[in-house]
């Protein structure tokens, strides 16, 4: 059985009138018991103009159960089975109570010893009972629905004091006609003073400002009261007790005017943002220190992004861009492709493929480009980056790009010292040899061609050495590589094989052209002897030939053939030319 509240025990104000409506109908219709049940389930009461045994309690439920789903307005007849303490009672009435919307608030109950009927007054007599009962009930409801809400504002105000003062903030009203402000316990605590040490003027309130941000301070008060502005905010410092300052926001907002607009009162908030202001000082401070040291980096440190579109930026450029490729972090930041620009057509096509290659695989980004920026020179750079992939689908890069110039002058230097006769500045051995095999590749590439190989030995250099010294030795051999030199295309080459012994490769050439070569070059050295002490020193040449065709299985036999060629030109007497 639900428990139910006691009878004729008043829960509001209005269970008095009702009880007294219950009381009443029991004596406007003489019976044993009037009873109104109001409401259902856990919370059902029951009242009634008559003390209610047990027995008679449990009737009433039950009439109740059984007739909550049936909304006749009188359902007499009924008695119920003899159960519990008292004697059952006769139900001679039931009026179900039905809201507006048909919804059921309870009944109304006569109970009698015997059973009798209602005649048609009686009738109406508890329809008007019903009527009273039903108002009652309704302003039952309304009583609660308000206290209902009183409470859940008192709850949402105290909600609201508790954030407020959670939030390190506090309250001011201002009067600004008479220049009076209060503050909020809180707003005071917040600065660290008890309740009786902020007085309550204006004045006094601006000496607690920074004097470094009263100006501006008032200043955006001001626009506010002029209407310039819908509310204001404004951050500043604020002493706190200890004379300490501390940073906060200030809003508020003008909530009344005259009826000329002039501003009455004001009331805002004070929040204290120390915490945030030095949060974002370590933010700034770790943002320049990270943006110094990119800057003292030599070369250019970068970010860039390719968007999945394909569309691509630099999200951060060094200052260092400028020396490197002549354009400032701003202008690459606006637009990538002013790098690209400036990259040297040469290497464009690589530069661009390297990014997308990268992009496809993540792999590192390494490479080595010329850029020449409008009215400098050439300079080599070089990047290196590595992509990772966005949550959004694009590539972001991290790197940086350095001026290996010197580098690469460097490098060239050192190639051209592996590979060059130093004496003669022709190739030495060993590079003429490389530069022979890639002869022979292109011939093996495309049969047909064919090329020759003349080898070349000064006649009588020893004697040379023997009569004028050394020197003049060593100015012999760089007037003949002169001479051989002046005779080359640029597809031809000529080496310093080793002492007085040069060869000469001619790519696309026969035995004819070679022999015509050969020709010219002793005519020229026939026709130019050196100088030493006045006195003309003439040199001869001795010249070997053989041809070099795809057929050839090395360039070390082709050689040997020409130095077979050579061999024969010195026995028949030098200065002569011979072919294999
Ligand atoms: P042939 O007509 O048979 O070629 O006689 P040759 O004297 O030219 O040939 P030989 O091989 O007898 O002598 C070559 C000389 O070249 C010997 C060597 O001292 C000299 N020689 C080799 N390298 C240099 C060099 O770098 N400078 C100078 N001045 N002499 C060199
Ligand atoms: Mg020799
Ligand atoms: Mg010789």
């Amino acid at each position: 059985m639900q428990p139910l509240c006691s009878t004729n025990a008043p829960v509001s104000a209005n269970d008095e009138r009702l009880d007294g409506l219950v009381r009443l109908l029991g004596r406007h219709f003489a019976v044993a018991a009037a009873v109104l049940v109001v409401g259902a389930g856990g919370a059902r009461r029951i009242l009634s103009s008559a003390v209610l045994g047990e027995l008679q309690r449990a009737q009433i439920i039950e009439a109740e159960d059984a007739g909550a789903t049936r909304h006749a307005a009188v359902d007499p007849g009924q008695q119920a089975s003899p159960r519990g303490v008292g004697s059952p009672l006769h139900l001679i009435a039931r009026y179900p109570l039905l809201a507006s919307q048909g919804r059921r608030l309870g009944a109304l109950y006569l109970l009698d010893e015997r059973p009798h009927e209602l005649d048609a007054g009686q009738r109406q007599a508890l329809q008007d009972f019903a009527t009273l009962a039903l108002e009652l009930l309704a302003r039952e409801a309304d009583e609660a629905r308000q206290r209902h809400e009183i409470a859940a504002l008192r709850d949402s105000e105290r909600r609201m004091a508790l954030a407020i003062a959670g939030s390190g903030t506090g309250i001011w009203d201002r009067n600004v006609a008479t220049g009076e402000i209060h503050y909020s316990s809180g707003w005071k605590a917040l600065l660290g003073y008890a309740e009786h040490e902020v007085g309550n003027r204006i004045e006094e309130s601006y000496t607690r400002v920074h004097p470094a941000d009263l100006e501006y301070v008032k200043a955006t008060i001001q626009a506010h009261l002029d209407q310039r502005t819908a509310a204001y905010e404004v951050e500043h410092r604020l002493r706190c007790r200890d004379g300490q300052y501390k940073w906060v926001c200030s809003r508020g907002k003008v909530v009344e005017r005259d009826s000329q607009g002039r501003p009455l009162r004001m009331i805002g908030t004070t929040t204290d943002i120390t915490a945030m202001r030095m949060l974002a000082e370590r933010v700034r401070q770790t943002a320049d220190l990270m943006t110094d040291l990119t800057n003292e980096v030599p070369g250019m440190v970068f970010q860039y992004r390719r968007a999945a579109s394909g569309e691509s930026c630099f999200t951060y450029v060094s200052a260092g861009a400028q020396a490197i490729c002549g354009l400032s972090a701003a202008q690459l930041m606006e637009d990538a492709q002013a790098l690209t620009a400036i990259v040297h057509p040469e290497d464009r096509r690589a530069f661009i493929e390297s990014f997308e290659h990268c992009a496809e695989r993540l792999s590192p980004w390494h490479l080595e480009f010329r850029v020449q920026a409008p009215g400098r020179d050439i300079a080599w750079c070089q990047g290196e980056a590595r992509p990772r992939r966005q949550d959004d689908g694009s590539v972001l890069w991290h790197g940086f790009m350095t001026d290996i110039t010197a580098r690469k002058q460097i490098e060239g230097e050192l190639q051209a010292l592996a590979t060059t006769d130093f004496l003669t500045q022709l190739a030495n051995r060993r590079h003429f040899m490389a530069q022979l095999e890639a002869v022979l590749a292109r011939l093996q590439r495309s049969p047909g061609q064919s090329a020759a190989i003349l080898m070349f030995d000064l006649d009588h250099f020893k004697a040379i050495n023997d009569r004028w010294g050394h020197d003049v030795g060593d100015q012999a051999l760089r007037h003949f590589a002169a001479i051989l030199r002046g005779q080359l295309r640029k597809t031809d080459t000529a080496g310093r094989l080793g002492g007085e012994e040069f060869a000469v490769v001619l790519s696309e050439a026969d035995l004819p052209k070679a022999m015509q070569f050969a020709t010219r070059v002793q005519g020229e050295l026939a026709r130019t002897p050196i100088l030493h002490d006045g006195e003309q020193i003439f040199l001869a040449v001795s010249v070997g030939i053989s041809s070099l065709s795809s057929c050839d299985a090395s360039v070390e036999a082709a050689l040997s053939r020409s130095d077979m060629a050579l061999y024969c030109a010195k026995r028949g007497g030098r200065n002569r030319i011979e072919h294999h």
